[in-house]
């Protein structure tokens, strides 16, 4: 058996990829040779400019995923415009930050919706399609909160323990039919998420301090385990959570 990366044929599609970890996925993806749907809130200009330069073929789909409702919208314009669907890249996420007893329910629920219901239904409808053509990979982008409880942050720590579960609970349903459902979770990552953070000298040396590779994470660095996780190098991984965080947890 010869082990490749080569997503040339395969089609993708990822959530929140006009900036930051999601936009370097959905590149590395289209680098690898895959075609890709992406879906967010905002127009990603720039995605669409990098994606197009690979020669791939980029769609371009409008959704808030704030809510379920446009789940299945998103899946049906990924097939229409691209034909079938091999691997779907959960990445769109919010965080919102309230001291413990303060903590609101709006903040609650912004959060659970968009990085726990929609991800699971979205990948639901997914994987109607995938096991219906017995193979498919489902990538969702956790978190090291979702080992850890964080600070300021209950709901997202409930959301990204949630996407843990709910990986292993898809992993385990869907491997005897050909789909791999496996979890990202990423370290401390420089992207817009976490500017407020690099910019606070005093928290970017204590964060810096802390992770032993002694370095921000880029969002390169998860896209390589994207990769990875889309190809068939990676058949027999399933329901695994892969933390890239330069050591985090290895502390
Ligand atoms: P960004 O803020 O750069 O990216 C978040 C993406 O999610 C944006 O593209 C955003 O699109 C999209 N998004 C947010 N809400 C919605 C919505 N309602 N509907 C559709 N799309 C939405 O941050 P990151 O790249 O850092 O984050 C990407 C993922 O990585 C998130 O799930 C985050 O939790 C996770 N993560 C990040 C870490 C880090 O250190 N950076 C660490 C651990 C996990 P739009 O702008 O259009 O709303």
């Amino acid at each position: 058996m010869t082990i490749s990366f080569d997503l040339t044929g395969k089609v993708a599609l990822v959530t929140g990829a006009n900036t930051g970890i999601g936009q370097a996925i959905s590149l590395a993806l289209a680098e690898a040779g895959a075609d890709v749907a992406v879906a967010g809130r905002s127009e990603p200009t720039e995605t669409l400019d990098l994606i197009e330069a690979t020669g791939r073929k980029v769609v371009n789909i409008r959704a808030d995923l704030g809510s379920v409702e446009p789940v299945q919208r998103v899946v049906e314009e990924a097939l229409t415009g691209l034909g079938r669907l091999d691997v779907l890249v959960n990445n769109a996420g919010i965080i919102r930050r309230a001291d413990l007893l303060d903590f609101s329910e709006e903040d609650w629920d912004a959060v659970t919706d968009t990085n726990l219901k929609s991800l699971f239904f979205l990948s639901q409808a997914t994987a109607r399609h995938m096991v219906e053509r017995g193979s498919g990979k489902i990538i969702n982008i956790a978190s090291l909160l979702t080992f850890q409880g964080g600070i300021r942050v209950p709901s997202y720590a409930a959301a990204k323990s949630g996407v843990g579960g709910v990986t292993k609970a898809m992993a385990n349903e869907l491997a005897a039919k050909g789909v791999q459902v496996n979890a990202i979770a990423p370290g401390y990552i420089a992207t817009n998420n976490t500017a407020a953070l690099q910019a606070d000298e005093t928290r970017n040396r204590q964060i810096v301090e802390r992770i032993p590779a002694g370095r921000w994470g880029r969002p390169e660095d998860i896209a390589g385990a994207a990769v990875f996780l889309a190809s068939s190098a990676s058949d027999y991984v399933t329901g695994h959570i892969l933390a890239v965080d330069g050591g985090w947890l290895a502390r």
